[in-house]
């Protein structure tokens, strides 16, 4: 009895952090922990719940593909679902896999670590194409789309009618590279990878975005594959390269499409690339195995989750050992102190790694890693190398081994006490209004696009300015003059110009800009924008309670206390004073929305909705120049009635408020 307990609270345990990370992973492409660790954890459910089928949920992730469509595209519901692929890990389940096919033929193609997107020719020409979503419902990316430069618009041959073909959006190593290396300049968060840099590019609001970022496609799949006249999956990929879609590179189409007979020549196959898949310009993390004849596919069948005809290996994540030379602390943006692994350099998954990340006090403590440790690190989906272990072997060798390592309680680079929260992981620096770490992050943070949009301002010059003293707090920036800018190093007279009318420009950005440029705990712009909704003013923000911020939609108890925090510094108070001072607008004002089809109307949402969360419909309503709330009044102009919908209905009858259903709010968006 006491393991079946421990069973159902592991298995709700792993529900709920599956859950989060499934949410941060394909819905806000900003993964906090590697595949290889989320992979583990949806292994260990799969087992529990195959042991325990009492406890399974319907809603299992283990059932479900992918993540909600997100608010501001046009959803469209897939012809036929867009399923996932079951993964494998080693020898013994491909062979199995193999084992189960009713005929030995299979093709391996790669694993592209990008997303899945269909894409619907009519007479053949292009004329749409959505993302998978949660294979049922997906976003409509068409204009997107079209900004890839090899996706054709028109097919080679023109094939009669609607056709429909699968494949995978991503981004190249190259451009991942560049991408980073841009968005660290101007102080923006970095992809932890290209697959979720491809996603967050494509699933953009605006194509001119996606256009910049230089996305990449390959197509797999021709879903209409009577229709188009091919009976077999090496066929179909020959046919698409035939009809001008991209396939995947030349090298799988001269190894004979990747056609496999048998299990030996499959394994072949996944050894072979177990290395050579480095030399791609593109990330891949395993092979996809396919059986050739797609005539069969229908009776071997699917699941809810996945195909049964396919199936994906998983390459493992590259581990090498490697020894620590030193731990240094750095210092981020929000005065984080994070405790960085130097290492001897090593080889590992096509670069070399000098540093690896220990994330912070109790993870260091954890996983015990001192000065001169033989240590395993790990380069999982290209997320930054971290630890994963110490060779305790060789430290009981005689191996000469550093005391543990202890967390400075000063902050290194200015020596205020760096202190850690209740309930939070990280020590940080106190000293948030003139740390000099946090200054330089804070600059060109407040410089960054999503902030006061300054351009010209990047890390370097964030760096120069801060060191010659010019700029001491981020208002700083607002008193500069051509001859201080003039005598930088490398600035001459017109780009001195140009940075101090971006400088000027930057004071009427909208108060949700200058709130997300503040870098304030939990605030990024999503928060920011539904804050600057809600209060309107920087003044009715910072006198507002706890308990007022938090009643915001989508804000709750954690970001409202950190920015009631924010707000009751007296150095954060004086930094205000002295922006506002400076001519900085401090109020929202005419947001472009206010035109949207929801202009002026007030719109409430009860019971649960099909096709998108609470949070996206609300973001969703403000996007098109509404507000949303959350209770019913004479003021409100519409309540969203979704599943099961509460009390609020009742109120809206009664007030004679209009009462609309799921689709028909959605009609409304269009
Ligand atoms: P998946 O990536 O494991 O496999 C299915 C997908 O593979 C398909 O939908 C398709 O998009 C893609 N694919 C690439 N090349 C293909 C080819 N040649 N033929 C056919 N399909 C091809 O499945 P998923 O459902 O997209 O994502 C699950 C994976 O995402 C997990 O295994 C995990 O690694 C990762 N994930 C990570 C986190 C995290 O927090 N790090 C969270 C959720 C999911």
């Amino acid at each position: 009895m006491k393991q079946s307990r421990g069973e159902a609270e592991r298995i709700s345990e792993l529900y709920g952090l599956t859950a989060r990370y499934a949410r941060e992973y394909y819905e806000a492409d900003s993964p906090s922990v590697s595949d290889a660790e989320y992979d583990a954890l949806i292994r260990e459910l799969r087992e529990l719940e195959a042991a325990r089928p009492d406890l399974a949920r319907a809603d299992s992730p283990t059932k479900r593909v992918g993540g909600r469509a997100a608010a501001g595209f046009r959803k469209v519901t897939h012809d036929r679902v867009m399923l996932s692929l079951d993964n494998l890990f080693d020898e013994g389940a491909v062979r199995g896999f193999i084992d189960r096919m009713p005929r030995p033929e299979l093709v391996c193609e790669m694993k592209i670590d990008g997303l899945a997107v269909s894409l619907v020719y009519e007479d053949g020409e292009f004329v749409s194409g959505a993302t998978r979503g949660d294979g049922k419902i997906g976003e409509d990316v068409t204009a997107n789309l079209l900004t890839i430069p090899s996706l054709p618009r028109v097919l080679r041959e023109k094939i009669p009618g609607r056709a429909e073909f699968r494949g995978e959006v991503l981004m190249t190593r190259e451009r991942f590279a560049i991408l980073n290396r841009e968005r660290e300049d101007v102080g923006e968060p970095l992809f932890a990878n290209p697959r979720n840099a491809a996603a967050g590019s494509l699933r953009q609001l605006d194509p001119k975005v996606t256009a910049s970022r230089g996305l990449s496609i390959f197509l797999y799949y021709i879903v209409d594959w009577k229709k188009i006249g091919v009976a077999t999956q090496s066929e179909a990929l020959a046919r698409l390269d035939s009809l001008g879609l991209p396939v995947q590179s030349a090298s799988l189409i001269d190894s004979r499409l990747g056609l496999r007979c048998g299990a030996d020549e499959v394994w072949a196959f996944i050894e072979e690339w177990s290395e050579r898949r480095h030399s791609l310009d593109y990330a891949t993390d395993g092979v996809v195995l396919k059986l050739d004849d797609i005539t069969l596919w229908g009776s071997v069948g699917e699941t809810s989750h996945a195909p049964k005809w396919a199936v994906a290996f998983k390459y493992p994540p590259e581990e090498v050992f490697t020894k620590v030379l030193d731990i240094e602390i750095s210092v981020g943006r929000t005065g984080a102190l994070t405790p960085i692994a130097r290492l001897e350099p090593a080889h590992l998954g096509g670069t070399v790694v000098q540093r690896a990340s220990l994330h912070n006090e109790d993870e260091v403590r954890r996983k015990d890693v001192r000065v001169g440790d033989r240590v395993k690190i790990r380069k999982a989906g290209e997320i930054i190398p971290e630890v994963v272990e110490v060779d305790f072997g060789a430290r009981s060798n005689g191996a000469a081994t550093a005391p543990p390592f202890v967390m400075p309680d000063v902050c290194p680079v200015c020596g205020a006490a760096a202190v850690r929260l209740p309930g939070e992981a990280a020590v940080r620096c106190s000293n948030r209004a003139s740390c000099g770490a946090q200054l330089k992050e804070g600059l060109r943070y407040f410089a960054s696009r999503a902030g006061m949009d300054i351009r010209g301002l990047g890390d370097k010059l964030a760096g120069q300015l801060i060191e010659s003293g010019l700029v001491k707090s981020l208002d700083g920036i607002y008193s500069l003059t051509e001859e201080d800018l003039t005598g930088l190093d490398r600035m001459g007279e017109k780009s001195a110009r140009n940075l101090l009318a971006s400088i000027e420009k930057s004071k009427s950005r909208p108060l949700s800009a200058l709130l997300a440029a503040l870098g304030i705990r939990f605030v990024g712009d999503r928060v920011a924008s539904t804050l600057a909704q809600s209060f309107g003013s920087m003044d009715a923000l910072s006198k507002a309670t706890e308990d007022e911020i938090a009643a915001a939609d989508g804000v709750g108890a954690v970001i409202a206390s950190s920015v009631e925090a924010f707000f009751r510094s007296g150095a954060n108070q004086a930094l205000i004073r002295r922006l506002a001072e400076a001519g900085v607008k401090m109020t929202e004002g005419d947001h472009k929305a206010r035109s949207g089809p929801l202009a002026g109307q007030t719109v409430v949402f009860t019971g649960e909705l099909s096709s998108m969360s609470r949070a996206e419909a609300e973001g969703l309503v403000r996007s098109l120049g509404g507000k949303a709330t959350g209770s019913v009044s004479a003021k409100t102009s519409l309540v969203v009635a979704g599943e099961k919908p509460g009390s609020k209905l009742a109120k809206a009858t009664e007030l004679g408020v209009r009462v609309v259903g799921e689709d028909e709010f959605l009609a409304m968006t269009e």
